[in-house]
């Protein structure tokens, strides 16, 4: 069955206080009935042209509340669905599912998603989620008796556990579809500040198959590891240059979530065989180096090969290189210690472990100087038993150290090595 999703983002969540939900706390300007039918007009021209037969709204809150969006764009909608046969899916809270409301919906196949996401109300008091277990029950029953479909999101991996078994019980008896969510908070959330501090982390693919694998057999039950694509997104307020050559800024929690991030959720690349690792420049973001662009050249439209500076930060894939924090830090060398320096290889080595684990290539090379860097990944490397190859000729650096910006003399070595 083809699907059309449609995002009317409209004024914000009446409640907008949930644990885990950013897009409840974001606000934007709410829409007029003329824009919100210009949009709605537009997604049926779609959903004819492409003989589209199921249509889904999201709302960033609830699109049964008057104050988000008026009732007569509801009508509207709901004719159109209807004359159109498609069937519709909707999200709401449980307070905004009266009778009156799904009066509007009369001959629509619709369905209303709720999020649920514990059957167990300690646990919707401890989520902040502002109501209770029966006011579900009841807003789902009222769903049914008018013919509607209920479709219940339950979340995965909070602080505070979820009783699952309890919560699919539970909503079992009230749904005609269940989703089971790997909670990924967005920035916005108080759960994002519990990542940042090291009390809370997301599971990662196979903590979450393990959980919802007693689940699977029930045929209501989908499962949805990573729905939004998720990136640690810091909003622009908490964002900061990130500058020092200390244990603050090697440890900082912004360089940690992301090396989390990295390590257990991040995918390489499609066709990626060969990993080559560089070195971080001043210039942020990297590829605006002169050393980087000079690299690119070389390298030109190789797709084979992937980008991974390594830094104070941590591993780097090149595709988040203009994305903060790494587009905002400094490590000034001269500013290092002996004790740093020791401190940097050991976090540095565990950062490119954690990494290696989980991201194999069928080729390594890098192209660094001897340095903490080179120290870091080569004791990695020989750890999990990876051959590693330095584009770096050693008689090369002989001749080359002390220079200016002595990589610069060194691009013929990357240039054969990549032969
Ligand atoms: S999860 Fe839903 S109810 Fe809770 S804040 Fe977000 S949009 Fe609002």
């Amino acid at each position: 069955m083809k699907e059309k999703i449609l995002l009317l983002n409209s004024g914000k969540c009446s409640w907008g206080k949930c644990l885990a939900c950013g897009w409840g706390r974001l606000s934007s300007p709410k829409l007029g009935i003329h824009e919100l039918k210009k949009a709605v007009d537009e997604t049926f021209q779609e959903i004819k042209n492409k003989n589209i037969s199921k249509l889904k709204i999201f709302a960033s809150g609830s699109f049964l509340d008057d104050a988000q969006f008026p009732r007569a764009i509801r009508k509207y909608i709901s004719k159109k669905c209807a004359d159109a046969c498609i069937s519709l899916t909707i999200e709401s809270r449980p307070e905004f599912i009266t009778q009156e409301n799904l009066g509007d919906f009369r001959g629509t196949k619709l369905t209303v998603a709720i999020g649920l996401e514990s059957g167990d109300d300690e646990v919707l008091e401890k989520y902040n989620k502002g109501f209770a277990a029966e006011d579900y029950a009841r807003a789902a029953s009222l769903l049914h008796e008018n013919d509607f479909k209920v479709r219940t999101y339950l979340m995965i991996g909070l602080p505070f556990g979820n009783s699952l078994k309890k919560s699919v019980e539970f909503a079992d008896k009230y749904s005609d579809e269940i989703v089971l969510i790997n909670v990924f908070p967005h920035s916005a959330a108080p759960l994002f500040k519990l990542w940042v501090a090291g009390k809370w982390k997301p599971l990662d693919k196979k903590q979450f198959e393990e959980t919802v694998a007693p689940f699977k057999g029930n045929p209501k039950i989908e499962t949805d590891f990573n729905n939004f694509s998720f990136l640690p997104r810091f909003p622009r307020e908490k964002q900061e240059m990130i500058k020092g050559a200390s244990e603050r800024e090697l440890l900082h929690p912004h360089f940690v979530v992301w090396q989390d991030y990295i390590c257990r959720f991040y995918e390489t690349p499609q066709g990626k065989k060969t990993v080559l690792f560089l070195p971080c420049t001043f210039t942020k973001p990297y590829y605006n180096s002169k050393l980087h662009r000079e690299i690119a050249k070389i390298i030109g439209k190789r797709k084979d090969l992937h980008l991974v500076v390594l830094s104070s930060p941590g591993v780097i894939p090149y595709e988040f290189a203009d994305r903060y924090p790494f587009n905002s830090y400094d490590w000034p060398e001269w500013e290092e210690t002996d004790e740093i320096k020791k401190k940097y290889i050991e976090a540095l080595e565990k950062r490119i472990e954690n990494y290696l684990r989980t991201h194999r290539y069928e080729n390594y090379f890098c192209f660094l100087k001897p340095s903490e860097t080179f120290i870091a990944l080569g004791k990695a490397c020989k750890k999990l038993n990876i051959p590693l190859v330095n584009c770096l000729k050693t008689e090369t650096w002989e001749k080359i150290k002390g220079g200016k910006n002595p990589l610069f003399l060194a691009l013929e070595d990357l240039k054969e090595a990549l032969k």
